[in-house]
């Protein structure tokens, strides 16, 4: 027997709560029964992206929420700004190419956050550009970027702020109406705590006009089209029945635990796991602008951390990840993001202190673990 532990940025552990929702029986999805559903759970989806605006929910991985943007608010030949410091960022640029807009790259060194000097600068050297693409949280390398400061850019102008949330979204605080955050899309499979296959995107009176003009070719992805069935308590094609059932109940546990606590409860566990990495001897990979949804460190020299990835998911049943392109190899991403906890740090902190050990990398035992609980004791009365 081996019991398995799911400790990696997406997909997260779903709670027992939602599993159950899910398994029941199908419903029809044109029937008031379906709408009750579907009418509570876009509320409280306002509740956490903190915003007044209408959240659609598409049936997709998250990926499905950033295409849409891209594809209902610009036409080919648009100019827009990317900010690329990861495989995340790296997405907004590709999925703007293939529909002909016109992306200025900035190019942000792996475990860094951008400046926002920087994004001005492209901003004044071209004047048309009419959005900036970002990540809130940069998963692939567990970095924040600064998005408050964005936002104070983009305000005002002609131009759009388009934030990736799929890992920002229910860890730390976006809140879209305040800084005036243009887009804001997220998935289930994260924070949300729910299996992949649900989407996110919320828009701005702003974003919204932007979609009056947009001319890129679109079917499946209408936004208008989604916000005019959401009016009436539906969406335009079939929807993900059994996933919005489980939303309906995260989203309950999210209200009932409060967001302000939620975030408390990340950054809690963000720090824990900081600081068992620095203990163990791990350099940070975002050291200066880290993200509470995961946290990234080299794994030791001389030590293979693909290897150890897999030694601790198939020999521990310990599930985390390690790094993409250049950095395939060489790190360890451990999350803390969703239906996580105190003792799921433990977990993972303690089979990290193991799985070294037995690569030969010496580490003293425990000491990671009693980082952590320095901090996670916080929690606690
Ligand atoms: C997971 C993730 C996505 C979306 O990936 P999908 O596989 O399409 O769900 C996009 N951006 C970030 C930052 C992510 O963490």
């Amino acid at each position: 027997m081996k019991k398995r532990y799911l400790l990696a940025p997406g997909p997260t552990p779903v709670p027992e709560s939602a599993l159950l929702a899910m398994a029941a029986p199908m419903i029809h999805h044109r029937t008031p029964q379906f709408s009750a559903i579907f009418r509570e759970a876009a509320d409280l989806l306002k509740y956490v992206f903190k915003t007044k605006e209408d959240v659609l929910i598409l049936a997709a991985s998250g990926t499905g929420a950033m295409e849409g943007s891209v594809v209902n608010l610009f036409s080919p030949g648009d100019e827009v700004i990317v900010v690329n410091g990861g495989k995340f960022g790296e997405r907004w640029g590709k999925i703007s190419e293939a529909y002909g807009l016109k992306a200025h790259w900035i190019t942000v060194e792996w475990g860094r956050a951008v400046d926002p000097a920087a994004v001005r600068k492209v901003m004044d050297e071209n004047p048309r550009v009419k959005a900036v693409m970002v990540q809130a949280s940069e998963t692939s390398t567990t970095v924040a970027h600064p998005i408050k400061e964005l936002a104070a850019l983009t305000k005002g102008k002609d131009c759009l702020l388009i934030v990736d949330g799929i890992t920002g979204v229910g860890v730390f605080d976006l809140p879209m109406d305040d800084w005036g955050i243009d887009v804001l899309v997220s998935g289930s499979q994260k924070a949300f705590m729910l299996p992949p296959g649900l989407a996110f995107a919320a828009l701005s009176a702003k974003a919204w006009k932007f979609q009056e003009t947009a001319r890129c070719p679109k079917f499946y992805f209408d936004f208008k089209k989604e916000r005019k069935n959401l009016k009436d308590n539906t969406t335009a094609y079939t929807p993900a029945v059994s996933l919005i059932t489980g939303l309906l109940d995260v989203l309950k546990c999210i209200k009932e635990e409060g967001i302000g606590n939620v975030f408390a409860r990340h950054d809690r566990l963000a720090r824990a796991t900081r600081a068992a990495c620095v203990a163990m001897g791990l350099k940070l990979l975002a050291p200066e602008s880290p993200s509470n949804a995961a946290t990234g460190a080299f794994v030791p020299e001389g030590v293979d951390g693909g290897k150890l990835v897999k030694y601790l998911r198939d020999e521990m049943g310990v599930t985390l990840a390690g790094g993409q392109d250049h950095l395939k190899g060489k790190i360890l991403r451990i999350a803390h993001l969703g239906y996580v906890d105190t003792f799921d740090i433990i977990i993972s902190i303690s089979a990290i202190e193991m799985a070294l050990t037995k690569s030969g990398h010496k580490v003293l035992l425990g000491r990671g673990v009693a980082a952590a609980q320095e901090i996670l004791i916080e929690g606690y009365k």
